[in-house]
């Protein structure tokens, strides 16, 4: 599976000329193989223009939840005209998107618009996508234990503040952390995303501090392959 992180800033985020760099990101979105993508939020087109993805490529959307850095109907609209399709997703749901089978884990996050989180296996390989959310649910958690996924990409869009209100529908960094330490027997790697312009310094800072956690630091055009 390949996965490429068309965008993996937070609300926050409002250029759209973000730099490689991770200096300056999109707002979150990402795409599994060219084929199936996450998010359709206002930015995926200016994401797919600076990569050199070709938009026909795309076949499947799925979306989180309505948060406008994540949904939005003009990208959906020209997805599909572009030949994609939509498919809905709720708390529980299980679908088979072309290689892909899907299921939808209630996320721990504002509540405007459900919030679902998802495991996508496509036969050998396997992710774990969760954002937005703050700490997993306990549904979640017994889905890692059975689905032992390769790769889990975590919401850590607080960075490393403490005691800041958003703690209960978004982690910061200890709580990725800690997560981690008690995830670590049923998942192969940990990614973080979806961080906030104004809670999180330079990217390079977060690289470093994530590193000594074995914790990939996601930036605008990563692409990983597990
Ligand atoms: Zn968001
Ligand atoms: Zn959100």
């Amino acid at each position: 599976m390949k996965l490429t992180f068309l965008g993996t800033g937070a609300a926050d985020w409002q250029d759209k000329k973000a730099k490689e760099s991770g200096e300056l990101r999109r707002f979150s979105s990402a795409l599994i193989d060219d084929v199936l993508l996450i998010d359709p939020g206002p930015h995926v087109f200016d994401a797919l223009e600076a990569f050199g993805i070709d938009v026909k490529k795309i076949r499947y959307i799925i979306s989180t939840h309505d948060h406008s850095d994540h949904f939005c109907i003009d990208t959906v609209k020209r997805l599909e005209s572009a030949g994609a399709v939509l498919y809905h997703f709720s708390e529980g749901d299980s679908k088979k998107i072309g290689n892909y089978t899907v299921n939808a884990y209630g996320g721990n996050h504002a509540t405007c618009a459900k919030t679902v989180h998802f495991m996508i296996a496509d036969g050998p390989d396997t992710l774990f996508y969760a954002l937005d959310g703050a700490w997993l649910c306990y549904e979640e958690y017994m889905a890692i234990k059975e689905f032992r996924p390769d790769l889990a990409v975590l919401d850590a869009t607080i960075g490393d503040v403490d005691g800041d209100y958003r703690i209960f529908e978004h982690n910061n960094l200890n709580m990725v952390i800690e997560m981690k330490k008690s995830l670590d027997p049923y998942i192969k790697k940990f990614c973080i995303s979806h961080m906030s312009k104004n809670l999180h310094g330079d990217h390079t800072e977060l690289v470093k501090k994530m590193r000594k956690h074995d914790i990939i630091a996601a930036y605008d055009g990563l692409t990983l392959r597990f």
